[in-house]
């Protein structure tokens, strides 16, 4: 039996694993209170300590910051670069899905920003080959992404002798509390397996059920103890330090960088993925397929622990966008060269019978987390959440994947 938390929308089968106690409230809302009961000024200060070690006599960087130009990028540079006084090398990994805006948010931000940044451009064959398992093996087309973006960095830390990297926010915190934010709980290869890539590592890819060899997995493979060892490499996370608040912090960005925002079909929420043409769409739509809940939860559950929305607003909003249409399938099925009927054949094969209940031959009727949460209580008027749209995905063009774009 599936239970739900009286306070937000997730529930005890959250992939990332919740725990809901006998007063019906979750992990995830328990450590969110922390946010407003925690000396957030006095954890600042430990975070400009912790960081003024790390500053460089020499040249050399002070810190790696791992960016995509969307998510949380900006507001990460802007404290490590314009509060911190740190002097940042940005690292950003090629995940080949990019949107228009996406290379635009992200040229936008190293030039306000005035930083050094590089690119990680892995062969398109083997993310292609790589991609084309994941789908099938762990029914994640993200995975690539996932692990270039978490290894990339650490492999630029060890190269460049450049021991501290400052990631954004903890998700496993964010989402779901696993840990204290007074843990101060920073990266390591066991999350990154675990969670990021589904319990499977670039070597667990090497097996006789498919093609794929060293020399396609080889840039995904995390540095050895010993090389992390010598250099002193650590990952810390600023949502320890900061109480993390996406939306507000993304509004402050639009105002002092003009970073650039867009509709999505599948969430209300405007700020997160525009660095991506997959991410809100073919993506989010596996997630439903799979989990039975979508994107659209996570960002309702936000709002609603911030006081931004009532728990019946936020149902409200996950009933109204769920099962809206998903866009550029077609772009995706085209870069991995699948025909768009054989896809749709294969993401109905995702949908876990848990959560869909088949009609027909090709017919499933959606029975996910929303259905079991109480709408009856009667709502005169759903508050309207603001969010700032200022440009569009694609920029008015044709969609498309920049599969390698650098901007002005
Ligand atoms: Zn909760």
């Amino acid at each position: 039996m599936i239970r739900y938390c009286k306070s937000c929308l997730y529930s005890d089968s959250h992939p990332l694993g919740l725990v809901i106690d006998d007063k019906n409230l979750c992990s995830g809302c328990k450590i969110h209170k922390e946010k407003y009961t925690l000396d957030w000024a006095s954890r600042f200060e430990k975070l400009k300590n912790l960081t003024k070690k790390y500053k460089s006599n020499s040249k050399n960087y002070d810190c790696i910051v791992p960016v995509t130009g969307g998510g949380d990028s900006y507001f990460i540079v802007h404290i490590v670069k314009n509060v911190l006084k740190l002097n940042p090398l940005l690292v950003t990994y090629n995940n080949y899905y990019n949107s228009p805006l996406g290379i635009k948010n992200l040229s936008n931000l190293r030039i306000k920003f005035d930083c050094d940044i590089l690119f990680k451009n892995v062969n398109p064959i083997s993310v292609k080959k790589i991609t084309k398992y994941t789908l099938r093996k762990l029914h994640s087309l993200y995975w690539h992404s996932l692990a270039g973006q978490s290894v990339y960095p650490v492999q630029v830390a060890k190269n460049f002798k450049i021991p501290l990297i400052i990631w954004g926010a903890h998700q496993g915190n964010e989402q779901v509390g696993m840990f204290s934010h007074e843990q101060e709980v920073e990266m390591t290869r066991r999350y990154r397996k675990d969670h990021d890539l589904m319990g499977y590592e670039a070597e667990d890819l090497l097996v006789t059920e498919n093609d794929l060899n060293m020399d396609d997995v080889h840039e995904y493979i995390y540095p050895s103890d010993k090389d992390i060892n010598n250099v002193g490499i650590r990952g810390i996370y600023l949502s320890n330090y900061i109480p993390w608040d996406p939306k507000t912090q993304h509004e402050k960005m639009i105002k002092l960088y003009k970073y650039k925002t867009c509709d999505f079909n599948r969430t209300f929420e405007k700020y997160d993925h525009t660095n991506c043409n997959v991410y809100m769409n073919i993506h989010d739509y596996i997630k439903l397929c799979k989990n039975g809940y979508s994107k659209v939860t996570d960002h309702a559950t936000r709002e609603i622990r911030h006081k931004r929305l009532t728990r019946y607003e936020g149902i409200k909003l996950v009933k109204k966008y769920e099962l809206a249409k998903v866009k550029y399938e077609n772009l995706f099925n085209e870069w991995i060269g699948i025909k768009d009927e054989s896809g749709d054949f294969f993401y109905d094969k995702l949908k876990n019978n848990k959560y869909w209940i088949r009609d027909g031959v090709k017919k499933y009727i959606f029975n996910g987390h929303s259905k079991n949460l109480e709408t009856k209580k009667k709502i005169k008027q759903i508050k309207k959440i603001y969010y700032i749209k200022n440009s569009n995905l694609n920029l008015n063009q044709k969609p498309k994947f920049i599969v390698f774009g650098k901007g002005i």
